[in-house]
C-alpha cells in the first residue's frame, strides 16, 4: 500500500484544527463516478467545501492519499462519528452512472468491479495499519457510513455497501472487517519475528541454552518438539525465543546527532512507519535543523505534505500540525523538553546538539 500525504490545508475543516481521540474507523465511497483521487484533492483544498475526510483511495492505482492528520477531527460522517472516527473515501468507477439516490447503471461491470476491488484491497491494508496504530479492534471498531447511520452516529447514506451490491460483488462489511483482521495478523507474525535459531555446540546442555536465552528447558522442549530432553546433538538447530532483553531495543546513543537510529526509535515510540527517514521536509527549514543528519532527513524545495512522524511530534509538543519541522516546531519541542528537565539551552527554534540530546534522552525513557 502506498500512502501519499496530501493534506488539504486550505479546507475549513483542516483550519478548524480540532483533534480527536481515535475510537473507530469509518469507510465511505464517494458517491459519484470519479475514480481519480486527484480530482477530490483539487476540489476540496479550498474554503467552503464543508466536508473533509482523512484519506481518499484512488480507483485507478489504489494509492492512498492522506488528506488530514489521522487524529484531526474530520467532517465525513455527520453526527457524532466525526468526534471519534477516522473517515476514508474510496473513489468509484467511471463506468457507473447514478440514476437517483444510491441507484446506478453501469456500462462495463467487469471494468467497474476491478476499480472497486482495487480500492477495497487498499482500504483493507490501510485499516489494518490504522487499527494497529490506534490499537483498535477491527471486528468491533470499524463501520461503514451506512452502518454508522443505523447506529445513529452518522447521516443517512448507503455507502459503500451500495456500490458493492450494485456491481453484484460479494463484498460485505463483515467480510471487510475479517479481511482487515487477517491483514493485521499477516504483518505482525509474532512467531517468526520473536524467535531466532541457535546451533547446538559441543558441551551445550538444554539447561545452559535456556539460561542463555532467559527461558526454561520446558519452553525449549515445547518450541522444538524435543522428544528426549537429555539428548541434543552438536549442530542441531534449535528455535529460541528472543529473551525480553533482546526484544526490548537497546538504548539509542544520546550523542546529539539526529540520524536514522533516532528517527527509527521516534517512529516506534510515536507509532508511525519505522523506516528511519523523516520525509518531505522543507529545504528552507534546513537552517534550523543543524543537528539533523541528511542520512535520515529528506528535504524538498516545495511542500509535499510533510512527515507522519513530525505530525505526531507536533501534536505531542502542541505545535501547529503541518508535518514539517521548522523554527516554531523546534521552539515548542525545546519548551517541552525543558519542562521535562531534559534540555537547558535556549528556546531559539534551532535544533542543535543540545535539543537532539534532550529528545534522545526522552526517547530512551519511553521503552
Ligand atoms: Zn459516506
Amino acid at each position: 500500500m502506498k500512502i501519499v500525504k496530501n493534506i488539504l490545508t486550505k479546507n475549513d475543516c483542516y483550519k478548524a484544527g480540532r483533534t480527536i481521540a481515535v475510537k473507530g474507523l469509518m469507510i465511505h465511497s464517494v458517491g459519484c463516478n470519479q475514480p481519480s483521487a486527484s480530482a477530490f484533492l483539487k476540489n476540496w483544498n479550498r474554503s467552503g467545501v464543508e466536508a473533509c475526510v482523512h484519506a481518499f483511495i484512488d480507483g485507478n492505482s489504489g494509492t492512498v492519499y492522506q488528506t488530514l492528520p489521522w487524529n484531526h477531527r474530520g467532517w465525513h460522517g455527520g453526527g457524532s462519528s466525526n468526534n471519534t472516527h477516522i473517515g476514508v473515501e474510496m473513489c468509484e468507477p467511471s463506468q457507473i452512472k447514478y440514476t437517483g439516490g444510491a441507484s446506478f447503471t453501469c456500462s462495463d461491470k467487469a471494468a467497474a468491479r476491478k476499480v472497486a476491488e482495487r480500492t477495497y484491497k487498499s482500504a483493507v491494508e490501510l485499516f489494518a495499519y490504522l487499527c494497529k496504530q490506534y490499537k483498535l479492534n477491527p471486528i468491533t471498531q470499524i463501520c461503514s457510513h451506512h452502518e454508522g447511520y443505523l447506529k445513529g452516529i452518522a447521516t443517512n447514506h448507503g455507502d459503500p455497501e451500495h456500490l458493492w451490491k450494485g456491481l453484484g460483488m460479494s463484498y460485505t462489511m463483515d467480510g471487510f472487517r475479517k479481511d482487515v483482521k487477517a491483514a493485521m495478523g499477516g504483518s505482525t507474525s509474532a512467531d517468526t519475528s520473536d524467535t531466532s535459531t541457535y546451533t547446538v555446540k559441543k558441551g551445550d546442555t538444554l539447561t545452559a541454552i535456556a539460561k542463555k536465552y532467559d527461558t526454561t528447558v520446558d519452553e525449549l522442549v515445547k518450541l522444538n518438539n524435543i522428544k528426549d530432553k537429555n539428548k541434543i546433538t552438536v549442530g542441531q538447530k534449535l528455535k529460541v525465543k528472543n529473551s525480553t532483553g533482546a526484544s526490548n531495543p537497546e538504548k539509542i546513543a544520546e550523542d546529539g546527532t539526529w540520524g536514522p537510529d533516532t528517527t527509527r526509535r521516534a517512529q516506534e515510540v510515536f507509532g508511525t512507519v519505522a523506516d528511519g527517514i523523516v520525509s518531505n521536509q522543507m529545504q528552507a527549514d534546513r537552517k534550523y535543523l543543524g543537528a539533523c543528519h541528511s542520512s535520515s532527513w529528506d528535504f524538498d524545495s516545495t511542500y509535499t505534505g510533510g512527515s507522519s512522524l513530525i505530525y505526531e511530534i507536533q501534536a505531542w509538543v502542541g505545535a501547529n500540525q503541518d508535518g514539517t519541522a521548522g523554527k516554531e516546531t523546534i521552539k515548542k519541542l525545546q519548551t517541552k523538553l525543558k519542562s521535562l528537565g531534559l534540555y537547558d539551552g535556549a528556546v531559539d527554534g534551532s535544533c542543535g546538539t543540545g535539543t537532539v540530546k534532550g529528545f534522545q534522552k526522552w526517547l530512551n525513557k519511553q521503552k
